[in-house]
């Protein structure tokens, strides 16, 4: 059923390739009989050349807070002009925590996985992680940064990947962590998902390790339906999982914040293409069909998706996808599939709106916390037993206690043989307190830093804390 009013939809149709995609989604769309009225707007290299260093002016981000729903072309990120990517403006600015990346076999498209049925979705957190790009040298030869993981973050992640799974009758939902080795940050994904779980009684969820999630991927893609993953393991699957249905030219995204949704192929602009008719506008099109879906327009995505496969099936290919067959223009392929869409209407769907207004917060309140030590981290290529010796001589009449040193995680004093070991020149100390202090506790790892400054260099200070008498830190691995 068509609703009888048109919605507005902010389209940028981009850089590069963007314009010939966009415009072949468009024409689709309007052929499929979408309600959708567009509204055009710019950001980009055009932005940039005019000198706004965002990429993204602000009648585009008035237009997509008005409209709430976005169909994006891709963004150049400039180089010699510029300072910033628009692509990274637009995710900060309407803060879209969810990455969906749909990966479905498509009839015609030759891969080495043709037939087995692929069908999946990967649901990537958008926001957090290491991409939060905090980072520091903390040596001259040593460089860190920080993985930022929230208890929020990974609620509205794992119940997106609920949500979507219920909003598309997907039957079953893994969450794919590292929480074997980083218990406390792919771990609090992991625990969050299963808590979240208990809400969706009626779909299957299971934890994998997401590195058997890799060889799982690769090995029997079909057992999985939807994926839920911290941000650097999603980005990673993701590009390893669209490259099993055919690569960037079939790879479509939807980006869910709060507020809005962008919906945007997952390839970029490929300068060389553009204006030569040559480029896949698939991408574009499946996203602008999961963009209907969100807005509810359920039977227009259906045909649209659907005259999508009747025309790949028919061998109907662009050049990135027709190996050594004949290929077809962009424009082609558009009317080709414009064509498609007249020969059938298919009438059902099993898709339901994406329901979020479920999604909240549970700050988890503590009645307890103490300070129970202090890790500090120096920087050193002396031997860990002379270290330790200065460092017990150091606290020796104080409420502090040298319990280890560790390197890259390992403990390397006390009683530690390290003759089989090259250490690097960042030591963690980790020093505990005779008794759990909280109050003064500042005052006291105050002075303890400046004791241990006049000996060694440090560069970074780690309080640890008991939260409800349970640790908040991991040990070092032999310590
Ligand atoms: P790209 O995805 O633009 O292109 C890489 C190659 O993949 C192309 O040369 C082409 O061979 C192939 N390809 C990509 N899309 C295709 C399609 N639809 N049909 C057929 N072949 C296709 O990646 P890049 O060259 O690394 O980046 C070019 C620009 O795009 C850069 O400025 C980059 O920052 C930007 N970019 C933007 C986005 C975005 O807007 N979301 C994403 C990635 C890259």
């Amino acid at each position: 059923m068509i609703p009888s009013k048109k919605q507005t939809i902010t389209l940028i149709p981009g850089d590069g390739v963007g314009p010939e995609i966009t415009k072949a989604t468009c024409q689709i769309i309007e052929a499929a009989g979408a309600a959708i009225e567009w509204e055009v707007c710019e950001a980009g290299s055009v932005i940039f050349k005019k000198g706004l260093s965002t990429g993204v002016p602000k009648e585009t981000i008035d237009s997509i807070q008005r409209n709430r729903v976005a169909l994006k072309g891709p963004l150049e990120t400039p180089v010699g002009y510029g300072e910033k990517s628009a692509n990274v403006t637009l995710r900060k600015l309407f803060e879209t925590y969810g990455n969906i990346r749909p990966v479905k076999e498509m009839p015609g498209v030759i891969t080495p996985y043709l037939g087995r049925g692929i069908d999946l979705v990967i649901v990537r957190e958008n926001i957090e992680d290491l991409y939060a790009g905090i980072e520091h040298s903390q040596t001259p030869n040593v460089a860190q940064c920080l993985k930022l993981i929230s208890r929020q973050g990974c609620e509205k992640i794992a119940r997106l990947a609920f949500e979507f799974a219920k909003s598309e009758n997907r039957k079953k939902v893994h969450c794919a962590t590292k929480a074997n080795i980083m218990k406390l940050t792919e771990g609090l994904l992991k625990r969050t998902f299963e808590e979240v779980a208990k809400d969706y009684p009626d779909i299957e969820s299971h934890h994998i390790i997401v590195d058997n999630c890799a060889h799982q991927l690769v090995k029997k893609p079909e057992q999985f339906d939807v994926i839920v993953m911290t941000n650097m393991n999603g980005d990673i699957l993701s590009d390893l999982s669209s490259a099993l249905v055919g690569g960037l030219g079939f790879a479509p995204s939807g980006n869910i914040g709060d507020h809005c949704a962008i919906f945007e192929a997952v390839h970029g602009s490929a300068p060389k293409y553009a204006g030569q008719n040559l480029i896949n506008p698939t991408a574009m099109i499946l996203s602008a069909v999961m963009m209907l879906r969100h807005i509810g327009q359920f039977d227009a995505a259906e045909k649209v998706e659907t005259a999508v496969q009747k025309t790949l099936a028919k061998g109907i290919l662009t050049r990135d996808a027709a190996g050594d067959k004949p290929f077809v223009s962009t424009t082609d392929f558009t009317q080709a599939i414009i064509q498609s869409l007249q020969e059938t209407v298919p009438n059902t769907h099993r898709h339901k709106p994406l329901d979020l207004s479920k999604v909240y917060f549970k700050d988890v309140s503590v009645k307890e916390r103490d300070v129970v030590g202090v890790d500090i981290f120096i920087e050193t290529y002396d031997h860990p037993n002379d270290i330790g010796a200065c460092l017990n001589a150091l606290v020796k009449d104080t409420l502090w206690q040298l319990k280890l040193l560790s390197c890259r995680g390992l403990a390397v004093y006390p009683n530690v043989d390290i003759s089989c070991l090259k250490l690097i020149d960042h030591i963690r100390c980790r020093f505990t307190l005779s008794h759990a202090f909280l109050e003064n506790v500042d005052e006291l790892i105050l002075s303890l830093l400046a004791v241990v400054g006049t000996k060694y260099p440090w560069m970074h200070v780690e309080k640890l804390q008991t939260f409800d008498d349970i640790e908040a830190f991991s040990k070092a691995h032999g310590g």
